[in-house]
């Protein structure tokens, strides 16, 4: 018997959106960006200087904290850098929710807040979010080790504004909350106004989406000085260096062009807002959404076969088996063009059904 085969990790990771063995296939289900990163951050790639790659990066990415930090209008003390918002979510967990207490966030979010939680040993309940799928805020009104929220939330594409996030704060001035916001800049309101009121706030952001840099994987925290102290110190317990130097040089860039950046959010909403339409024409019902996907159910048929229809188009959407929600298509914003072979491909299918 191999003993040490008992001493292995057990645990049910997080499955990210299926990437086919293929090429030549729309990408509808991981929520990326369909077009590239500015010109800026092409041009710092391709002439970077490989040659000072013998060197480790800056331990905590200065240059990209301070750009953050001005882009922002907070000091870069203020602003924490990590491999991805998934690596500076996993270390926020890690450094913030250590009472014993479980922590609070809705059953239908992120998928990747209870794997992080049962990697970490740390309990969590998970209250509903209502029929219409919004998170009701009296649940998040008892004792906590702490408070999770996505806004605009995952996989549901609904946004919440101020008002709820200050009244989540203004319940549970004794546990650490985290507003995790991938996807607020295209329609959703940031909790960052809330910062200076709130000590005990955490907001977690992504050059993934909105910035079409999930390849180069850049996520940031800003909150108070408590808060990052103790997201150094846990990075600092980990990986001295989770941002590469070219990452570093490309978030910076990616930051020194915002007229791209607003154009490229300009151009999802657009396509969001006409493909929102298109489906509702052909019998789809879901949420106005604030986020680069939308989550729609169809009145007749079911989401899972639509699914592997589309696969067979080779259109590749998102599904998710998970009680609840397992009548929904995730679908990502594509170009135009991905998002017309969309429609088409949900044409034939309801024509020929
Ligand atoms: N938060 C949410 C809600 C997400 O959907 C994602 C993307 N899967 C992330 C965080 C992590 O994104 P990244 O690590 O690429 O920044």
């Amino acid at each position: 018997m191999n003993l040490w085969k008992e001493n292995l990790i057990k645990i049910t990771p997080y499955t990210a959106g299926e990437q086919p063995d293929k090429t030549d296939f729309i990408k509808l289900n991981a929520n990326e960006n369909p077009y590239p990163p500015a010109p800026g951050v092409i041009k710092t790639i391709t002439s970077f200087k490989a040659g000072s790659l013998n060197k480790y990066p800056d331990a905590n990415a200065v240059p990209l904290l301070r750009a953050i930090a001005d882009r922002f209008g907070v000091s870069a003390e203020n602003v924490f850098a990590g491999n991805g918002s998934d690596d500076v979510l996993a270390l926020c967990f890690r450094a913030f929710f250590n009472s014993g207490k479980p922590v609070l966030f809705p059953d239908i979010t992120y998928s990747f807040y209870p794997v992080w939680c049962n990697m970490l040993g740390i309990s969590f309940e998970t209250p509903h979010l209502n029929d219409s799928f919004n998170i009701d805020p009296e649940n998040y009104k008892r004792e906590n080790g702490g408070v999770v929220i996505c806004n605009p939330n995952a996989p549901t594409s609904i946004g919440r504004g101020l008002d709820f996030m200050r009244e989540i704060l203004e319940a549970n001035p004794n546990s650490v909350v985290i507003s995790d916001e991938a996807y607020v800049d295209f329609g959703g309101v940031s909790a960052l106004p809330l910062l200076k009121e709130f000590p005990n706030l955490a907001v977690v952001q992504t050059f993934s989406k909105s910035r079409s840099m999930a390849g180069m994987r850049i996520g940031y925290c800003i909150a108070g000085d408590e808060l990052i102290s103790a997201l150094r110190a846990a990075k600092d317990s980990y990986n001295s260096y989770p941002l590469d130097s070219v990452a570093i040089a490309a978030g910076c860039a990616s930051l020194s062009d915002e007229e791209y950046f607003k154009q490229t959010v300009a151009k999802i909403i657009a396509t969001r807002d006409r493909l929102t339409n298109a489906l509702r024409e052909r019998g789809f019902i879901l949420p106005d959404s604030s986020t680069n996907f939308l989550f729609a159910q169809h009145e007749k048929f079911a989401a899972r076969d639509i699914c592997e229809y589309l696969k067979t188009r080779d259109i590749y959407v998102r599904y998710f088996s998970t009680p609840r929600i397992d009548n929904r298509l995730r679908i990502t914003i594509g170009t135009d063009e991905e998002i017309d072979k969309l429609i088409g491909a949900v044409d034939e299918y309801i024509g020929s059904h």
